[in-house]
């Protein structure tokens, strides 16, 4: 589902790599805890999908397809596929609940009928049926994160990304929309949520993931925020990488600028059939969405993408 071959991503020249020599793979329907310290790389890794930051080595692949071979046209259909939520919200502080997740649907051309069929069932789905009307500031900190992850999720998304979904809110407010992500991972869609949640990670469960300065140092099944008795720096800082620095030079600048030129276009041919399968089944997903929603705001040229 999403697949990270070898990637680093450095910023600046000089600087240490937010990610460095990344090999992962978060599979479909799965739900992943990125667990480290604030710099570690979660955030990054995260824009990296949703194709706003460019690797300057290696290639990410989202659903069997390499992002660098993905042309500018087609990346907000790549992005309706792929759903957000964020630590601070994000709504739109003029429009109401209601009209926030309808955004989303509008934004794409999604034809009235469908919108007004969708919208309350998202308000439903999030326990905001009698709350559609507010303005974000009339809602708490964690219905306002209700509707930004009914908003992410109204397209159905195979993937929801969502970066200290949890942070800016209290712990019983937290289990609830924890509660909310793992329904939509049941759903089928596959949940990546980066976290400083010791108490949501330890009592799910899933698969998780630690950062230290940009490379994965743990990566278990049924996981738990802290290795038992290890020495953990989750929480703390960083190690210090100043022995690391100008030990990184940029050897792919063209890459720099975000345009992925320069890079290898032939690992293409490695990739694996399960993959393949994947991205069948994504076609069939567009296909059938299309038919339901007759109205794509762009041509949807099949071809672009092969
Ligand atoms: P996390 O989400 O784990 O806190 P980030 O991915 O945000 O980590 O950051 C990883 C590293 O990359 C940090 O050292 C951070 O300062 C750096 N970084 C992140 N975004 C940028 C940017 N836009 N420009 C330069 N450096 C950045
Ligand atoms: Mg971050």
């Amino acid at each position: 589902m999403i697949r990270f071959d070898n990637v680093t991503k450095t910023y600046m020249r000089g600087q240490h790599p937010a990610v460095e020599n990344l090999d992962i793979e978060f599979s479909r329907g799965e739900f992943v805890f990125l667990v480290g310290a604030s710099g570690s790389g979660k955030s990054t890794m995260m824009r990296m999908v949703l194709k706003e930051v460019a690797p300057t080595r290696g290639t990410v692949y989202v659903a069997g397809r390499d992002l660098s071979r993905i042309p500018s046209w087609r990346v907000p259909a790549l992005r309706r596929d792929i759903g957000m939520v964020f630590q601070d919200f994000r709504l739109l502080p003029s429009k109401t609940a209601y009209q926030n997740i309808e955004f989303a649907l509008a934004v794409i051309g999604t034809p009235r009928k469908v919108v007004r069929r969708l919208v309350p069932e998202m308000l439903e789905m999030v326990g905001l049926e009698d709350k559609g009307k507010r303005l974000p500031h009339e809602l708490s900190g964690g219905e306002q994160q209700r509707v930004a992850i009914a908003r992410a999720y109204v397209n159905r998304p195979t993937i929801l990304l969502a970066d200290e979904p949890t942070g800016n809110l209290d712990p019983s407010t937290a289990e609830g929309i924890l509660e909310l992500l793992s329904e939509i991972n049941e759903r089928g869609t596959t949940v990546v949520m980066a976290t400083h949640d010791q108490s949501a990670v330890d009592r799910m469960r899933r698969r998780v993931v630690e950062m230290v300065g940009g490379k994965v140092v743990r990566d278990e099944q049924d996981g738990r925020y802290e290795t038992e008795g290890a020495l953990s720096v989750i929480s703390g800082n960083l190690p210090d990488d100043s022995a690391h620095r100008e030990e990184h030079p940029l050897d792919d600048v063209e890459s720099r600028d975000g345009s992925g030129a320069g890079q290898d276009v032939s690992a293409r041919e490695d990739e694996p059939a399960s993959d393949v399968l994947e991205e069948e089944l994504i076609d069939e997903r567009e296909a059938r969405l299309a038919q339901e929603e007759d109205a794509f705001s762009e041509d949807e040229d099949e071809e672009g993408l092969r």
